[in-house]
């Protein structure tokens, strides 16, 4: 059996990205950190795709929780194989520099970078020995041009772009592609209280992104005729930054 694990399922992007893969037929691996009524909604939503899926509740940032619980599904469903990786679960904390906290430094860059890195290295083997895999990481706009009062958000997705080219070039040898999207400003929960009309005059489409256009592009880039692109990083932001 295929199987696509989304990091982030329950919300926003995740969900987005969880449908439009379960339509491709994959099994759906959703993640998700404490909301489960979310997931089960998105898990809902991709069995009227007609697919499957399965719940993994576990904080991508944590190392002995991703090890426990994706560790050990690995472990136990070894007639099984995540083809398709999408590390999209993270969150924002947004304060001047001055002003941050240790711990909203810290949870940022827990959640985008070291949940990557966690998760990534649990997956990974399985691709290399199958020797085909694809592995998407949700950048932002951010991690490419920087945005004040963002520095460890901005970090975080910098850092994640850093790595999707590293990896890209350690596994492309396996037919391993490692690719990052950048949205721009997406309609999800984690955009909500900006001041949508206001910030969307600065966007050349003149209006925030959804959450199915960006997995419109995901979906791409885990398809097998993403073949030869890897180490890209594909902004989708209406035109504000490139
Ligand atoms: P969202 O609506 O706030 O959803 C966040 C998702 O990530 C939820 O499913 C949440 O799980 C999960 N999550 C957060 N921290 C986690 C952790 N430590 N472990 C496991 N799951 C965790 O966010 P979104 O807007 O869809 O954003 C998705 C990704 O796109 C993020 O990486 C974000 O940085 C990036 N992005 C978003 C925008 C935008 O404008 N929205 C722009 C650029 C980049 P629970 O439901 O359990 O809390």
């Amino acid at each position: 059996m295929k199987c696509a694990l989304i990091t982030g399922g329950s919300r926003g992007i995740g969900r987005a990205v969880c449908i439009r893969l379960a339509e491709q037929g994959y099994h759906i691996l959703i993640n998700y950190r404490g909301n489960t009524a979310a997931a089960e909604e998105t898990l809902a939503a991709v069995k009227e795709k007609g697919a499957d899926g399965t719940l993994l509740q576990f904080d991508v940032g944590n190392a002995d929780e991703v090890q426990q619980v994706l560790g050990e599904w690995i472990a136990a469903n070894k007639d099984k194989q995540i083809e398709v990786l999408v590390n999209n679960a993270g969150i924002r904390e947004d304060m001047m520099m001055f002003q941050m906290s240790h711990k909203q430094w810290k949870s940022v860059i827990e959640a985008s970078l070291d949940g990557f890195f966690h998760v990534t290295r649990q997956v990974l083997t399985g691709m290399l020995l199958k020797r085909y895999g694809r592995i998407i990481n949700m950048v932002s706009l951010s991690g490419l041009k920087g945005t004040p009062g963002q520095t460890n958000y901005s970090a975080a997705k910098a850092g994640l772009i850093g790595a999707t080219k590293a990896l890209a070039q350690e596994v492309a040898k396996r037919n391993v592609t490692v690719n990052a999207v950048a949205p721009g400003f997406i309609k999800t929960d984690m955009t909500e209280g900006l001041p949508e009309k206001e910030l969307s005059a600065m966007v050349p489409m003149q209006r925030f992104g959804t959450a199915e256009e960006v997995a419109e592009a995901v979906v791409f880039l885990a398809s097998k005729g993403a073949s030869y692109i890897t180490g890209e990083v594909l902004n989708i932001n209406g035109g504000l930054y490139s």
